[in-house]
């Protein structure tokens, strides 16, 4: 017989991460207003004894949890989500465990060891569900969207076209899932620009007049000049486009100029730039330097395959045969030491220093003083930055420790 009004706890490991579960948040949202359940977030592994949950509508459970969602994330993340599972099967061996997500989904054997019952891919019933933003309200203020999944092109270094492959679930009208308390709006399409919707949703974000992160990236290549003039009408902080390899350059070079003489500065365009892949260590500076010198800032990304039972199960396990340990080293350091918050922007100094070495290690040592002086300035804006941040929970820098800007 149905249960009614069960407990529902929602758990999100301790791993790092920028953003909130959505899927959690939509499983929440499911169960509060289909099945009338009580519905409780957690992060991390809570002690039993006045545990801190987050409670949609202030509504606490009567007793202990009936079926407990544990999500997962990253592949090299698995064992907060192993460590969460174990936890919350002892704190409640009657209640039913599930657990999702995308490490689960990938390496659902791996998954299962835990004993918890695996749910791979989408959950369906409630994937059309607005998130419960309720249950993150005090520190959470942007709407992430799909207005569609997939793509159109299937690099071979990436994971979309295989577990979303072509473009599908088109909206063609996200205004319904934009929660009214939220200053922005953040996209997770995979490929917003490839997708018949593009034009409508742009039009729409421009009616609604928020902020906007197309955070998965634009593809430069599909950047033209009603893109541009779309784009230029939209409030984004910074605009995401990849420079994965040289053959893009001409596309990219295209893509800023075209975003520029509709008045978006090259400085707010930040290039994704794989490396670690079928590069090498010269190819990757190259690129990088050419950016600079267009003007935009250089976001380097280490290739890490994503379903390679091998690698994906560990951070930064992969090594090209194009790269050595000491290279992937030089230009982490690199990154830590001349850049920005793991980017290189195109600041003078460094336009230039890229312009007279050749090489990561060249860069680093070169000049000194120069060094010292680009040290000084990164730090001082780092820590204004943080400065007034309050977070809700004392751990690392997550979503959770996200200044809501209102
Ligand atoms: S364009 Fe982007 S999302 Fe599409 S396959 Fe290539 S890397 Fe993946």
């Amino acid at each position: 017989m149905h249960k009614l009004n069960k407990n529902i706890l929602l758990v999100e490991p301790d791993y790092y991460t920028r953003f909130p579960p959505l899927g959690l948040l939509k499983i929440g949202r499911y169960h509060m207003e289909i099945e009338k359940d009580r519905v409780g977030l957690v992060r991390g592994n809570e002690p039993k004894d006045n545990p801190d949950i987050s409670y949609a509508d202030d509504i606490e459970f009567n007793g202990e949890p009936d079926i407990i969602y544990v999500t997962s994330l990253f592949t090299w993340a698995s064992k907060p989500v192993h460590d969460s599972i174990v936890h919350y099967k002892d704190l409640y061996p009657n209640s039913k465990i599930l657990v999702g997500g995308l490490y689960a989904t990938l390496f659902p054997k791996d998954a299962e060891k835990t004993g918890a019952k695996v749910l791979p891919g989408l959950f369906r019933k409630a994937e059309n569900q607005k998130p419960l933003y309720e249950l993150i309200d005090d520190v959470w203020d942007g709407s992430i969207i799909f207005s569609s999944r997939g793509c159109i092109r299937k690099c071979d270094f990436c994971a979309v076209p295989i577990l979303e492959k072509g473009i599908h679930n088109v909206k063609y009208s996200i205004k319904s899932l934009v929660h009214k308390e939220h200053s922005r709006i953040i996209f997770w399409d995979n490929n917003i620009l490839g997708a018949p919707n593009w034009k409508s949703i742009f039009d729409e974000l421009q009616e609604i007049g928020l902020k906007v992160d197309f955070n998965q990236g634009l593809d430069a290549r599909l950047i033209n000049d009603e893109v541009a003039e779309k784009l230029s009408k939209l409030k984004m902080q910074f605009i995401r486009i990849a420079y994965d390899r040289q053959n893009m350059g001409k596309s990219v070079k295209n893509a800023i100029d075209k975003l520029s003489n509709y008045g978006i500065s090259p400085r707010k365009i930040v290039c994704y730039m794989m490396y670690n892949f079928e590069d090498t260590p010269k190819d990757i500076f190259e690129r990088i330097r050419k950016l600079l010198t267009w003007g935009a800032v250089a976001y380097p990304m280490r290739y890490q395959p994503v379903l390679d039972p091998d690698f994906s199960l560990k951070k930064n396990s992969y090594i090209s045969p194009n790269w050595n340990k000491e290279q992937l080293q030089k230009i982490a350091e690199a990154r830590r030491i001349v850049g920005f918050a793991g980017t290189f922007p195109p600041y003078n100094k460094l336009v230039e220093r890229f312009n007279e070495t050749s090489n990561f290690e060249e860069l680093i040592f070169e000049k000194k003083s120069d060094e010292n002086k680009l040290l000084d300035t990164t730090k001082k804006s780092t820590s204004n930055r943080l400065k007034n941040a309050k977070p809700r929970y004392n751990k690392k820098f997550d979503w959770r420790k996200t200044r809501k800007k209102r």
